[in-house]
């Protein structure tokens, strides 16, 4: 192979000035576009429409990212299709070949990456660090799985018997209705699509709809890096209409979704319905919500548990899947958890996501902060509220830091995911009692355990049922590569993404057999 081994995007220090001016460049220059008008693509072919999607600013909702064409049935229809007659020749172009393709937009986009983190501070509200982490895994997530795809191709793990010349390929699935979250609307979208069409696949692309413009900007990067038309069709649109009709569709051979239980609940329902004309069974990558905690044992550095509790609780509002919600912590050490963690989030800063130096941008959008304020005055009849506990001043979706103490294991704001920067704090009697309550949770997607105590690490190490755990350290912040990432139970479907079984979801095993 004539690329070097993968290793992972360095992320931007901002404590040197140069990277600081840099970003307000890249500022100037995304705010200088604000409000333009995007198509969807199909089939190469830029197509408006009267009805719009408008994306607008989370930390001012005045202040209009773009608009962007809405699709139908009739576009649904027309964009599977195409993405159905480009498999034809796609399927056909070798491994390598693909693999260049990511391997190229790759560099546009690391060339192009203050820009593409500053789309991110403006449409998803992401501070600085967070737009410039989530740029860098997108980078990633092409790098890897380009890698990954060449590696598939030239896998020779049969056993061999005389006589008989057997190999096993790697081919690909059919046309994939790839569904991407907004609360990585770029590196959750581009890992998504890239793996799919790497793999040999082609898509239609549904993004979320508070994160279109974004996705418009990267379609142009796949463009330029030279994928053929029609291997990629961006369609945003209601999930619940062009969604649905995607993945209930009997050209659809695979969904890859990333979002909420509920919405990969549904997907999975209705792709498990076989279409008139459907030649497969459609398989489902879904990955899901997650209500994720971090324990801390008695014996455990203090600072460091309460440091890295606030860092996942509230690093981008709380909006991450692996976000922290539930504190859990031994009686024996639980006030002082509680007061280190109170004094660090009396601190944070709540701010437009543009300012340099926030700890906490907006929210998403008004449901999600109407949905977060609901939970905070649930919360108030089932905790003791100790900081924060409403809206934060700003012209946007701003919401204070919330802890709330004392909090039983069976509350609704202990049990469901909140999605916002909110804090439940869990007595535990011992560190068998901090397990039973991390693991009685219907997700199961990261945990932490900050402990200084080796049976009790080994302990969790098999007892903690959870898709990613991480021992004296935050849960979020996984590396693609590092730290494959995906959950247990009703976090979806089990799967890796930025893992090395990936790809195997995205291709089937064609096994040829020739008598020599
Ligand atoms: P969501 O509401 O489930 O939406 C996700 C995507 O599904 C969006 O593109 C949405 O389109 C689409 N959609 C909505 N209803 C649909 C339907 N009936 N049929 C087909 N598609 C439909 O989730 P979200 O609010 O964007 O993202 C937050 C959730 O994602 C959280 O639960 C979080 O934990 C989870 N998440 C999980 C992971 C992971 O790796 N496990 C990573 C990130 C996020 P519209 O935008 O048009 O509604």
């Amino acid at each position: 192979m004539g690329v070097i081994p993968f290793k992972n995007e360095p992320f931007t220090n901002f404590s040197q000035e140069e990277n600081r001016t840099a970003f307000k460049q890249a500022l100037k220059k995304v705010e200088s576009q604000l409000g333009r008008d995007y198509p969807l693509i199909i089939g190469g072919e830029e197509v408006y429409t009267d009805d719009k999607i408008t994306s607008i600013n989370p930390s001012n909702v005045d202040e209009v990212i773009g608009t962007v064409s809405k699709a139908d049935q009739d576009l649904a229809e027309r964009a599977i299709q195409t993405a159905a007659e480009a498999f034809k020749q796609w399927k056909a172009v070798s491994p390598h070949a693909r693999a260049r393709i990511l391997y190229k937009a790759a560099a546009i986009l690391r060339r192009r990456k203050h820009e593409f983190s500053a789309w991110l501070v403006y449409e998803a509200g992401k501070s600085w660090p967070e737009a410039d982490a989530d740029t860098a895994e997108a980078i990633d997530f092409m790098e890897y799985y380009a890698r990954e795809m060449v590696r598939l191709a030239e896998a020779k793990e049969l056993t061999r018997i005389p006589g008989e010349d057997n190999e096993q390929y790697y081919i690909p699935l059919g046309v994939g209705i790839v569904i991407p979250p907004w609360n990585f609307p770029l590196a959750i979208m581009v890992g998504m699509t890239t793996s799919s069409v790497v793999a040999g696949n082609t898509v239609v692309l549904k993004p979320a709809s508070n994160t279109t413009v974004i996705a418009a900007q990267f379609i142009k990067i796949l463009e330029e890096a030279g994928l053929p038309q029609g291997v990629v069709n961006y369609l945003p649109g209601p999930g619940a209409k062009v969604g649905e009709y995607l993945v209930k569709h009997p050209l659809a051979r695979f969904i890859a979704f990333t979002g909420s239980r509920e919405v990969g609940l549904r997907i999975n329902e209705l792709a498990a319905k076989t279409a008139p004309e459907q030649k497969w069974i459609k398989r489902v990558i879904a990955e899901m919500g997650g209500k994720n905690s971090i324990v801390v044992d008695k014996e455990a550095d203090l600072d460091e548990a309460a440091a890295n509790i606030v860092k996942s609780a509230y690093g981008f509002s709380g909006q991450k899947c692996s976000a922290c919600s539930r504190a859990i912590v031994h009686a024996d050490v639980y006030d002082d958890v509680l007061e280190k963690v109170t004094a660090l989030v009396k601190e944070l800063k709540v701010d437009e996501a543009k300012t340099l130096g926030i700890d906490l941008g907006p929210v998403t959008d008004e449901s999600s902060m109407n949905k977060i304020l609901d939970y905070i005055e649930t919360g108030k009849k089932e905790g003791r509220l100790v900081v924060g506990g409403g809206k934060a001043k700003g012209n946007g979706y701003f919401i204070q830091p919330t802890v709330f103490a004392d909090v039983a294991p069976d509350a609704r704001i202990a049990q469901e995911e909140i999605f916002g920067p909110v804090l439940a704090f869990i007595k535990a009697k011992d560190f068998e009692h901090a397990l039973e309550i991390a693991n009685n949770t219907e997700y199961g997607l990261t945990g932490s355990v900050f402990s200084r105590n080796r049976a009790n690490i080994e302990k969790a190490r098999t007892e903690y049922h959870v898709g990613n755990l991480y021992f004296n350290r935050k849960g979020t912040g996984a590396l693609v590569g590092v730290h494959p990432f995906g959950g247990f139970n009703m976090s979806g479907t089990d799967t890796k993404a930025g893992g090395p079984e990936y790809l195997l979801l995205l291709t089937q095993a064609k096994l040829v057999s020739e008598v020599l």
